[in-house]
């Protein structure tokens, strides 16, 4: 799937599905928001996408750990639910 991923003020991510007129809306909320085009199947690979630089630095189960937390910063908003999770 396609994806425009949405960078917030709180740097935090908002996963849209490319094209979606609500990640227009979400981008306008932010004070200096950032788009970023991510293509992926899995919401997986969206968080390896996003942040796999940080979780990269870490190994095992700290590395799973790291991932979770990414996660939680990470929301898949409800046009992007044709996406496997995980
Ligand atoms: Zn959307």
């Amino acid at each position: 799937m396609n994806l425009t991923v949405i960078l917030t003020d709180a740097s935090t991510f908002r996963v849209h599905k490319l094209g979606c007129i609500d990640a227009a809306k979400d981008l306008k909320a932010q004070r200096h928001g950032d788009t970023q085009a991510v293509e992926a199947a899995t919401q997986n690979e969206v968080i390896d996408a996003l942040w796999g630089d940080v979780i990269g630095n870490y190994d095992g189960a700290e590395a799973d750990r790291v991932r979770r937390g990414c996660r939680a910063e990470t929301v898949f908003v409800g046009c992007t639910k044709g996406l496997s999770q995980p």
